[in-house]
C-alpha cells in the first residue's frame, strides 16, 4: 500500500479499546484520516491477548506512515490508571484491572503511549469536533454497559492529581444499592448503566431482559418495564442533577448506547432540572454528534498532549 505523506507535523494514532470492539485511527497533523480499523476485542483471551492485539493495531496504523514521520499514540480504555502504581483500576473490561497497560504497551511498541479513560477521550472529541464545541466547561457522560464521565475545560481535559476527575460512575449514591465491582454499593453505574438496569430488573422481577427490551416494553406500557424505566429516568435526574449542582457546567453531552434513548432529553432532563439546586436550570443536555467515532478520535487527540 502507498505510504501516507504530508508536509510537516506529528501524526496521531488513537485506539479505542472497548469491551466488545477495538478501533484504531491514524490522523495526519491536520486531522485527515489516513487509516481506520476495527476488530472484536479478544476479551476471552484475557489481558495478554488484549494487549498484543492493541499493539498489533498500533503497528498496523503506524505502518501506513513513512518511517521518518513522527507520531503519537493514545489509548482510551473503559477504566482509569492509578496515579501512584500505574496499574489499571475500575475497568469494566475487568481483565485489564491490576495490569500495567501503559508500560506493557510501551515495551511492546518501543514507543511512548498515553492511556486515558474512554469518557475523557469521548468528552475531548465532542468538545473539539462535536456537540460540545463552543462551550467552556463540558461534562461528558458515557452511558452504555458501564457509566463514566469526563470534564473538559476550554478544550482541555481535566485529569486531577489522582487522575479521577469526572469519575462519576463510581460515585456511591445508595448505601443499600447493588454491589459494584469497584467495591462500593449503589454506584451511579449500578443505577443508570445498561447492565445496572438489567441486573436490577432481574433482581426485582426474576426476568432477564436487555436494556433495549426494557425500554421498548416500557413504551408499550408493560407494567414492570414502566416501573424500571421510570426509576432509571429518576436516577438519571438525581445523579446528573447533583453533578450539575456541583460543577455547573456550560453543557452536558451524552454518549454511549443509552444516549440514543430519546426520553433522556425530555422526561429525563425534566428530572435533572427537578433535582438540581436551582429553580431554572438551563444547562443544555445534548446528544453526542460524533456517535461511535468520538472515542477513537479523542484517544488520538489525548495522545498529542
Ligand atoms: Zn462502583
Amino acid at each position: 500500500m502507498e505510504k501516507a505523506e504530508y508536509k510537516e507535523g506529528i501524526a496521531a494514532i488513537g485506539i479505542d479499546l472497548g469491551g466488545t470492539k477495538t478501533e484504531a485511527v491514524l490522523l495526519s497533523p491536520d486531522n485527515t484520516i489516513l487509516f481506520r480499523g476495527r476488530k472484536p476485542t479478544l476479551r476471552e483471551g484475557g489481558y495478554e491477548a488484549v494487549v498484543l492485539q492493541v499493539a498489533e493495531m498500533v503497528k498496523e496504523a503506524s505502518a501506513k506512515l513513512s518511517p521518518n514521520i513522527p507520531y503519537t499514540v493514545g489509548i482510551g480504555i473503559p477504566g482509569s490508571i492509578d496515579s501512584v502504581t500505574g496499574l489499571v483500576r475500575n475497568a469494566n473490561s475487568t481483565c485489564l484491572i491490576g495490569h500495567p497497560l501503559q508500560g506493557d504497551l510501551e515495551r511492546l511498541l518501543g514507543h511512548p503511549v498515553s492511556v486515558r479513560n474512554d469518557a475523557d477521550c469521548f468528552t475531548l472529541a465532542e468538545c473539539r469536533a462535536g456537540a460540545g464545541q463552543g462551550f467552556g466547561l463540558v461534562f461528558g457522560v458515557i452511558m452504555g454497559t458501564g457509566c463514566g464521565g469526563g470534564i473538559c475545560i476550554n478544550g482541555e481535559v481535566r485529569e486531577g492529581p489522582h487522575r479521577i476527575a469526572g469519575e462519576w460512575g463510581h460515585y456511591s449514591v445508595d448505601p443499600n444499592g447493588a454491589e459494584c465491582y469497584c467495591g462500593n454499593r449503589g454506584c451511579v453505574e449500578t443505577l443508570i448503566s445498561g447492565s445496572g438496569v438489567e441486573e436490577a430488573f432481574f433482581r426485582e422481577f426474576g426476568e432477564r431482559l436487555t436494556m433495549d427490551e426494557i425500554v421498548s416494553r416500557a413504551r408499550r406500557g408493560e407494567e414492570h418495564s414502566v416501573l424500571a424505566f421510570d426509576r432509571f429516568l429518576d436516577a438519571f435526574g438525581r445523579c446528573l442533577g447533583g453533578l450539575i449542582s456541583i460543577l455547573d457546567p456550560d453543557a452536558v453531552v451524552l454518549g454511549g448506547g443509552l444516549s440514543n434513548i430519546d426520553e433522556l432529553y425530555d422526561a429525563g432532563s425534566e428530572r435533572v432540572r427537578r433535582y438540581a439546586f436551582h429553580e431554572r436550570i438551563t444547562t443544555p443536555i445534548l446528544k453526542n454528534a460524533l456517535g461511535d467515532s468520538a472515542g477513537v478520535f479523542g484517544a488520538a487527540w489525548i495522545g498529542q498532549r
